[in-house]
């Protein structure tokens, strides 16, 4: 058994996260600017810096809720302590890309 689609689904769900994470301020500078350049109201940016604000927890929270395909833990949660960075499960320590 391998882990290929694990591993893919983690990489799915980094990828979304850096993606909402740094497009935020390119984004919501963009509403800023085409509200001032099509005199709308800025309450459009507003919406767009909650709305960014909203997808980064989804995916974080996401990102945060994997499953190690080892051990079936959080793998990048332990209690308290959270490492999304993390190469190693912090339950078992598989290593992050394993093939098995
Ligand atoms: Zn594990």
């Amino acid at each position: 058994m391998t882990y290929e689609s694990q591993w893919a689904d983690l990489r799915k769900r980094r990828n979304i996260f850096w993606f909402i994470l740094l497009t935020y301020l390119p984004v919501v500078g963009l509403v800023v600017v085409l509200s001032r350049i099509l005199s709308i109201t800025p309450v459009s940016a507003a919406i767009a810096a909650v709305a960014w604000v909203v997808a980064y927890a989804v995916a974080a929270w996401r990102l945060a809720s994997f499953r190690c395909p080892g051990c079936g833990g959080r793998y990048h949660v332990k209690g308290w302590w959270q490492n999304p960075l993390a190469s190693r499960c912090l339950h078992c320590g598989l290593p992050k890309w394993v093939a098995e």
